[in-house]
C-alpha cells in the first residue's frame, strides 16, 4: 500500500515534528472516465479508426507466414479487393463516384491498416494514395471520368512512378523525359542515365496495368508538364527494351 503525504500541511512545521501520512481509500472510485477517455485519444476519425480495426482483425487480411514472395504477392493483391468489397479505400475519391470526400477519413483508416500486414497497407497506398490519388489531385475532369472508376474499383491496378534512382522528393530534379509521338499517338519514356530509371516503384513488377509517370516534357514537341497516365504493362518496359528507352 501507498501512502501519501499532505506535503502543503507540513509548511511551518519544525524539524522533526512529521504529522502523520494518511492512508489511501481502500476502494477508490477512478477519476478517470476510461472509455470516454479512449474515445478521445481515438481523435476526429474515431468511427474509421474502429471500423477499420475490425476489418484489420479479419485473418482474410492477416500475412500467412512462410509464403513465398510470389505467392505473398498474389494472396495482398486479393485483399485489395477484399478491400474494395469491404468500402475500405474510396472515402478520398469524389461522392459523385461512390467516394466521400472524406481525406481525413481516409488517412485514418490507411494508417489502421497497418496491423492487419504492412505489405498490404503499402500496396493499397500504391493503389489508392499515390495513383489515384495522383490522377485526382493532378488530372483534369477528363482524367477523372476516364481513370479514377476503374483505379477505384482495382480493374486498373497502377503505379505512381516519380521516385528514380538518384531523384526522390525533389519532383523538379526529375531526369525521365516523356515525349508525344503523333505518329503513333504514344509517349516515348525515355530514362536518358542511370540515376534516372525509375527502380523502386510500387505495382510495376507484376500487377500494374496504368502509371502515373512523373517525367520532363520530352522534345521535338513540348508538352505541358503534366504527370501522363499511360496504359499498358507495366513490367514490360523492362523485357527487350534497352535501358533508357523503357515504356
Ligand atoms: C513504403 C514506401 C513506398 C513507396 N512507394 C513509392 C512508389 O510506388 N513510387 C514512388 O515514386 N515513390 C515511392 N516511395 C517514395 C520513394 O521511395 C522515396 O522515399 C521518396 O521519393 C523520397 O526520396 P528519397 O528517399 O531519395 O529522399 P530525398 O528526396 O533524398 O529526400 C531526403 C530529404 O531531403 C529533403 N529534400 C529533398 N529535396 C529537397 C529540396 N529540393 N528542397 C528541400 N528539401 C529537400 C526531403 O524533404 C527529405 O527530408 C515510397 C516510399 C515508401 C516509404
Amino acid at each position: 500500500m501507498t501512502d501519501v503525504v499532505d506535503r502543503t500541511a507540513r509548511k511551518g512545521l519544525r524539524p522533526g515534528s512529521a504529522p502523520a501520512a494518511k492512508p489511501l481509500d481502500e476502494n477508490p472510485t477512478p477519476a478517470v472516465d476510461v472509455e470516454a477517455l479512449g474515445r478521445q485519444l481515438l481523435g476526429k476519425w474515431a468511427d474509421v479508426r474502429l471500423q477499420a480495426r475490425q476489418l484489420a482483425a479479419r485473418p482474410e487480411l492477416h500475412k500467412i507466414e512462410g509464403l513465398t514472395h510470389t505467392d505473398h504477392r498474389a494472396r495482398v493483391f486479393g485483399q485489395l479487393k477484399y478491400l474494395v468489397d469491404h468500402e475500405a479505400v474510396h472515402r478520398a475519391f469524389p461522392s459523385e463516384l461512390g467516394g466521400s470526400d472524406d481525406h481525413g477519413g481516409n488517412i485514418a483508416g490507411f494508417e489502421e491498416l497497418v496491423v492487419a500486414d504492412p505489405s498490404l497497407q503499402i500496396k493499397a497506398g500504391v493503389q489508392w494514395g499515390l495513383f489515384g490519388s495522383a490522377v485526382m489531385h493532378l488530372g483534369t475532369a477528363e482524367h477523372h471520368a476516364k481513370w479514377l472508376p476503374g483505379i477505384m474499383n482495382l480493374d486498373i491496378p497502377g503505379c505512381f512512378a516519380m521516385t528514380e534512382t538518384g531523384h526522390g522528393s525533389d519532383v523538379a530534379s526529375i531526369a525521365t523525359t516523356a515525349t508525344y509521338d503523333p505518329a503513333a499517338e504514344e509517349f516515348i519514356i525515355h530514362t536518358p542515365f542511370r540515376a534516372a530509371w525509375k527502380d523502386y516503384i510500387g505495382n510495376a513488377a507484376n500487377d500494374g496495368l496504368g502509371a502515373v509517370v512523373f517525367a520532363q516534357p520530352g522534345h521535338p514537341r513540348r508538352e505541358p508538364r503534366r504527370p501522363r497516365v499511360l496504359r499498358g504493362p507495366a513490367g514490360s518496359g523492362h523485357q527487350g527494351i534497352p535501358p533508357g528507352h523503357r515504356r
